[in-house]
């Protein structure tokens, strides 16, 4: 057989030798009509999701199909691969409409350890180089809305704390003008309990400061700057140490008592970390994306109350930075079936799944005999645990079948394999048949089968085959499968082949999705359990510990969430994806171990708490030897080089 290329040379290969469909005919054939399309180049165009979900209401819902994996390992899974490898099968060998929804890779992991996403060899998103970087700039538009509300908070409680009440919300309500409450200070009103009816005169003077002086307690902000780069040195910053950002005490004057700096320390993440980023992935559609967004809470006040995006003036202009970041991108396969490439929140401390809107715009298009398979991920323990329990449960849609991805050699991993070092040759493990390691690490693909059945969806474990695995080694896989529960197990060797190698892959999808009952698909736990509850179902059932132990902190924020109104959210566990476990290095399935909550944050505009298991890293560093080494230009013809 002869070898494939790397996947930038793949996707080159396509672009130069086969050509893109032209995005308007990808958009036809998908059923999107050319008013519904924003184009941008040839290869992508946004869509636009109100007018066709409109024009579609009537259609029944495609077959929905979630793709996960085994816990990574150094080795690769291949679960972006796999998720194109299934539609292209489904779509182009299968003649079924089928759409793959996946998100949208941040630049930082790009440029640094992990390289592109558009899924690899002959299952692709092409063109990489476009889907990798900038796409149609949704991480940009987080960038900007996520520093406006930022600089909104520093700039607000530098003007608090250098004016009266009476001047602060002179200027902020502009009494006297005639002028009206905006909208934006409208929904203050209403948070307060004062008739929003009222012109600004006729505030009293206790309303008037109530209204004012949001009075943020600095030690309880949350909110942080963000931009799309591994920069690890901007992970903590001291802001407002300039000669122009300092006050005269409010209450002092001039001379009275000297100016003071006005400053604090402070830190980035990466823009992908970003709540924004969050909440794009889980608005329902517009009128929810602006209530997600005026609902963020950045900070409390000094009496506890909650600081908001609404209560600093902020959730409109953050909607209308993010209103075309809401419209997925419509993008094409290597085998020209259609792809919706939307958000892309981490993993971690987010839900790690692509966008509900994509998803709900991809299932109407899909119709009641299409498909539409959307990527979770890291591992089924964290990617799809979140996909049914809080996607799912924002969306309202209901899943027939989970794809486990996993592969022989990160199997032999998971069943005791040595460790694997960048750049060294693979150990012996690795290339020759060891069926004993395989079966011994089936334990880890065994564990989220009888997870994801749980959920009450059909479960087809994908086998995805590399060069060196055997058949015999495969088929152990397989058997170890079918004895655990799943609907089918088949190797798929859609990497090598494109959806040819998925064939049998895409029938089985087909098979589960039939014999599925989506009356069967249920959630792990109820929102209306106490936080500690849910943190230990997901815990216990989830990653077979044997109990939580909260700290001090975590307990406080517990108490603090429930009485804020805040107790009854789905519960986002931050953990490391290597391991059921905190420890990274428990490979196949550990027992005898406990989870420890260090603290518990929240994105309460997205939607959810996230309690915190171990270190969590919302900006990564580049290595030393970062991805960017490998990428250059060729001057002459504009060809971009090295990227994976
Ligand atoms: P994941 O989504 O699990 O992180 P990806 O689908 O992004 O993994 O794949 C990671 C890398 O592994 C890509 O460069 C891809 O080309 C490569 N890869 C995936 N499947 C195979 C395979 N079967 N054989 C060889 N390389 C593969």
């Amino acid at each position: 057989a002869v070898p494939v290329p790397s996947d930038i040379e793949v996707s080159q290969s396509i672009v130069r030798d086969v050509g893109l469909l032209p995005i308007e005919i990808v958009a036809s054939e998908a059923g999107i009509l050319p008013p519904e399309l924003l184009p941008w180049g040839i290869g992508k165009a946004k869509v636009m999701v109100a007018p066709t979900l409109r024009r579609l209401a009537d259609v029944p819902d495609g077959n929905y199909v979630v793709c996960t994996g085994i816990n990574p390992t150094p080795l690769g899974e291949g679960k972006s691969t796999t998720t194109i490898g299934i539609v292209q099968a489904l779509g182009a060998i299968l003649g079924k409409k089928a759409f793959a929804c996946i998100r949208q890779p941040s630049q930082g992991p790009t440029f640094g350890i992990k390289g592109g996403a558009a899924g690899g060899g002959y299952a692709q998103v092409v063109p990489m180089e476009e889907f990798n970087l900038h796409l149609t700039g949704d991480i940009h538009a987080i960038s900007a809305a996520n520093n406006l509300l930022a600089a909104a908070i520093d700039s607000r409680m530098y003007h608090e704390d250098s004016q009266s009440d009476d001047a602060l919300y002179r200027r902020l309500a502009l009494a006297k003008s005639g002028m009206p409450f905006t909208s934006v200070m409208r929904r203050r009103l209403v948070k307060l309990g004062i008739d929003d009816t009222k012109s600004p005169e006729d505030l009293s003077t206790e309303e008037r400061s109530k209204f004012a002086r949001l009075d943020i307690d600095p030690s309880t902000i949350t909110w942080n700057r963000v931009l799309d780069v591994c920069d690890r040195h901007l992970r903590k910053i001291e802001i407002g140490i300039g000669p122009a950002e300092t006050i005269q005490p409010r209450g002092t004057n001039k001379g009275e008592v000297p100016r003071v700096q006005h400053s604090r320390t402070t830190g980035f993440d990466i823009a992908v970390a970003s709540e924004i980023m969050a909440v794009l992935a889980l608005a329902r559609d517009l009128p929810d994306l602006r209530e997600k967004l005026g609902n963020m809470v950045v900070a409390y006040s000094r009496s506890g109350m909650t600081v908001t995006a609404d209560d600093l003036g902020c959730g409109g202009a953050l909607t209308v930075l993010m209103k075309d970041a809401l419209l997925p991108t419509l993008m094409q396969t290597v085998e020209r079936t259609p792809v919706l490439v939307h958000a892309g929140p981490f993993a971690n401390i987010a839900i790690g799944n692509s966008s509900i809107v994509a998803d709900r715009l991809a299932l109407k298009l899909a119709g009641e005999d299409g498909y539409v398979v959307t990527e979770a991920g890291f591992g089924a323990d964290i990617g799809m645990e979140k996909f049914f329990n809080i996607k799912c449960r924002a969306s309202g849609l209901k899943p027939k079948c989970a794809v486990i991805v996993a592969t022989v050699r990160a199997l032999k991993m998971h069943g005791g394999g040595p460790p694997v070092s960048a750049g060294k040759p693979l150990p012996r493990e690795y290339t020759d048949e060891n069926i004993p390691l395989v079966r011994a690490g089936c334990c880890n693909l065994v564990k989220h089968i009888e997870n994801a059945r749980k959920f009450g969806v059909e479960v087809v474990v994908a086998v995805n085959q590399f060069k060196s695995d055997t058949a015999a080694e495969m088929e152990a896989v397989r058997e170890a499968s079918l004895a655990a529960g799943a609907f089918d197990a088949v190797v798929a060797n859609h990497w090598a082949e494109g959806g040819r190698g998925a064939e049998a892959l895409g029938r089985a999808v087909i098979a589960a999705c039939e014999a599925s009952d989506v009356g069967n698909f249920r959630f792990l736990y109820d929102l209306a359990l106490p936080i500690r509850a849910k943190v230990e179902t997901i815990s216990r059932e989830i990653y077979g510990a044997d109990g939580v132990d909260f700290s001090e902190l975590a307990e406080q924020q517990m108490a603090q969430y429930e009485s804020s109104g805040f107790g009854n959210l789905p519960i986002c566990i931050a953990k490391t994806q290597y391991s059921f476990s905190c420890d990274p290095k428990a490979k196949g399935v550990p027992t005898g171990f406990r989870i420890f909550v260090r603290e518990i944050r929240s994105c309460v505009g997205a939607g959810f708490l996230y309690p915190i298991c171990g270190d969590i890293m919302t900006i990564p560093g580049l290595p030393t030897r970062p991805g960017f080494y490998d990428v250059d230009i060729d001057v002459e013809t504009g060809q971009v080089i090295g990227l994976f």
